[in-house]
């Protein structure tokens, strides 16, 4: 009776814990904001954006298939829609990318760099018709903006010259000196432009304090019962690296097969790296983004996290069955391509697998080839790297940059969940953080589930009331970001 009593007693203890630390794991009381009173004409931005995606900027992968005109066409309409920023900001053309700069007041201050670029991915031949309105018309229906560019990135693009607009109309000057570029190239990596406005700040010497560019959105509802707006402002963003995995065998002919076809040794290495994703967790970086995101879960999954002492590989298993948040956690793995014989009778003597694995900041390519011989380790394969990319550096969120653009969001956006966060595409951002003490990867547009099928799909579109807060977000950011 005695032993049960203590039992007992640890376990009300180990409960009372539990109940408190979920009590305890809340959202921080909102900052005290006053909120911004900004005016902006929302036909004219809206007229402008729709104008600006009737260029058919396309970055086909086959850059013969470039339309150099229609870039030269997108760069004469930034001349001559934004008049004073071309007044009274330094141009330097670099191949079809614009950097502008924005001479500050002191000095002293590092520079800051605000980008995004203005190519945008081709519409699927045949998939045309699938759009409610044509893709590079530009339609206005219903306060809505369609087409190609609408989220990626000409909204970033169209913003920031809108808000830069607005501040010289304002009188305002900056302190720290403001870079602006505009990339022509970045869904094909960036050679011919990030790269080179990379290098071109090197040769001035010029080192950022932080750059922003493209990255997450604003969200409402990305998980069940949170109301909140979240905005995961990315600080790192994901490598890429393809393996091709190669299975060996003796040919001859398919009517007298061995027992260990080449096809068959494959198809179980591949198995092998399904059960064994390469290994991941909530460290670092993703620990602290859904420490502060679960603060707005309901119960029982606040309690989970309030608790990862007890709980951690219920919340790991939970987080890794999810797609989204599985990528956030690990180096993902994906099979992409296969090949084996060439003929239906003939055996193959080689069968290879091409996998993609998106590299978590905690990897490096050589670590994840490592890990994956380790898995599919037999006497028939072999592993061959076709190249790629690690992570890039993890930027810190105790920074004032970071500040100042969750304050920009909260002035415009109200009471905003600001959390660092991991990009799991690529961007232009991994030739820009060369020169930036911090990388920034953020749109301050709030878009819905929906919206987000339209990235690089169908239906690519931005409502007018997004687009307005965005540029709202982008003075802000740029007034606090510059100083004055
Ligand atoms: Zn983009």
């Amino acid at each position: 009776m005695k032993v049960l009593k203590h039992i007992a007693g640890l376990l009300l203890v180990i409960v009372g814990i539990i109940v408190v630390r979920t009590f305890m794991h809340a959202p921080a009381p909102m900052a005290d904001v006053t909120q911004v009173n900004i005016d902006i004409d929302s036909n004219v931005v809206a007229q402008h954006l729709s104008e600006s995606i009737t260029f058919k900027t396309v970055s086909n992968q086959s850059m013969g298939d470039k339309k150099a005109e229609e870039f030269d066409g997108f760069i004469q309409w930034v001349k001559d829609t934004y008049p004073q920023v071309n007044q009274q900001l330094e141009l330097v053309m670099l191949n079809q990318t614009l950097l502008y700069k924005w001479q500050g007041s002191d000095a002293s201050l590092k520079p800051i760099l605000i980008t995004g670029h203005y190519d945008v991915v081709p519409v699927i031949p045949g998939s045309e018709d699938k759009w409610q309105h044509p893709p590079f018309e530009g339609k206005i229906v219903d306060g809505i903006v369609w087409g190609r560019g609408a989220l990626d990135d000409k909204s970033g693009v169209v913003g920031m010259l809108e808000a830069t607009t607005f501040l010289l109309a304002d009188g305002f000057q900056p302190a720290r000196t403001v870079y602006l570029s505009f990339g022509h190239d970045e869904e094909i990596g960036g050679p011919m432009g990030a790269a080179a406005v990379t290098a071109y700040l090197k040769e001035q010497n010029v080192q950022l304090a932080w750059s922003l560019d493209e990255g997450s959105f604003l969200f409402k509802g990305m998980f069940p019962g949170v109301d909140n707006l979240i905005a995961s402002i990315n600080v790192a963003e994901k490598g890429s690296v393809t393996l091709d995995i190669v299975a060996t065998a003796a040919g001859g002919h398919s009517s007298m097969p061995p027992k260990n076809n080449a096809v068959g040794v494959l198809a179980k290495a591949i198995n092998k790296l399904e059960e064994h994703p390469v290994p991941g967790g909530l460290q670092g970086l993703s620990a602290t983004m859904f420490d502060e995101i679960s603060r707005y879960f309901e119960f029982p999954m606040r309690m989970l996290f309030a608790n990862r002492w007890l709980f951690d590989s219920l919340i790991d298993r939970q987080l890794s069955s999810v797609t989204f948040s599985n990528a956030m956690l690990r180096t993902t793995t994906a099979p992409t391509m296969l090949s084996g014989s060439v003929k239906t009778n003939v055996l193959p003597i080689e069968a290879i697998a091409t996998v993609n694995f998106r590299v978590h900041p905690r990897d490096t390519p050589e670590s994840v080839q490592a890990y994956v011989e380790s898995v599919v380790a037999d006497e028939q394969i072999t592993v061959r790297s076709l190249g790629g990319r690690g992570a890039s550096e993890v930027s810190s969120w105790e920074t004032q940059g970071f500040e100042q653009i969750a304050q920009s969001l909260r002035e415009v956006y109200g009471d905003v969940a600001v959390t660092p966060g991991l990009m799991i595409a690529g961007s232009d951002s991994r030739h820009y953080g060369q020169v930036a003490d911090d990388a920034y990867r953020f749109n301050p547009f709030e878009l819905s589930q929906d919206d987000l099928a339209g990235f690089h799909g169908t239906n690519e579109k931005m409502s007018v009331d997004a687009f307005v807060l965005g540029i709202k977000s982008y003075i802000q950011i740029m007034r606090h970001g510059a100083g004055s």
